[in-house]
């Protein structure tokens, strides 16, 4: 009798509409809510490296000497700690799937210099007004972008971390 069911489940099978699709060549509507995939707003990123240490599959890397975030998209599991624990707010989750590959090869997304505060929009990179001194290399923490500076909001976010996880931060951003 089982065999019999089977037998008619599959030669029924034979004749009905596929339920899987040629994806990526044709695609089904997606659900709302679904996590496609973890986006960056590259020019929000300070470099702190939080999401880094904090990827329960290891799969994204934060370089500030090449100033690069990097992820491997086919480690991560789109929990989405990642998203939660960025202190600039600078990563989301897309709800659309990353596009296909047959290529294991890590998306590599490169991070600007932060503009400095205050600097006029047109001002070139190398102008200097008459009156700028050279920096010392002593002072040259003090002349860091203010973005790069954790504001006010970020540190209250700090104090309310346990005394572990808001070392590590501290260290991050050399405050
Ligand atoms: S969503 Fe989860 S697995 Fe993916 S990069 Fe973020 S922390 Fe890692
Ligand atoms: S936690 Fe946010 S700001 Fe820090 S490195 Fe990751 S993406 Fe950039």
């Amino acid at each position: 009798m089982g065999a019999f069911k089977l037998g008619k489940m599959t030669f029924g099978s034979l004749f009905k509409k596929p339920e899987t699709v040629l994806y990526p060549v044709v695609t089904k509507p997606q659900p709302a809510g679904l996590k496609g995939h973890v986006a960056i707003e590259v020019n929000d990123c300070i470099l702190c490296g939080m999401c880094d240490r904090s990827c329960s599959t290891d799969c994204i890397t934060v370089d500030r000497q090449a100033r690069t975030w990097t992820i491997d998209r086919l480690q991560c599991v789109q929990c989405g700690y990642c998203i939660t624990v960025c202190p600039k707010k600078c990563l989301s989750m897309d709800p659309n799937y990353a596009p296909a590959t047959i290529v294991h090869e890590p998306d590599v997304f490169q991070v600007p210099e932060q503009e400095k505060a205050g600097k006029k929009a047109d001002e070139k990179p190398d102008d200097k007004p008459a009156t700028e001194k050279p920096v010392a290399a002593a002072d040259a923490k003090a002349e860091e972008p203010d973005e790069a500076k954790p504001d006010a909001q970020l540190m209250a976010l700090i104090g309310l971390m346990d005394d572990e996880k808001a070392a590590k931060v501290r260290s991050a951003l050399n405050v």
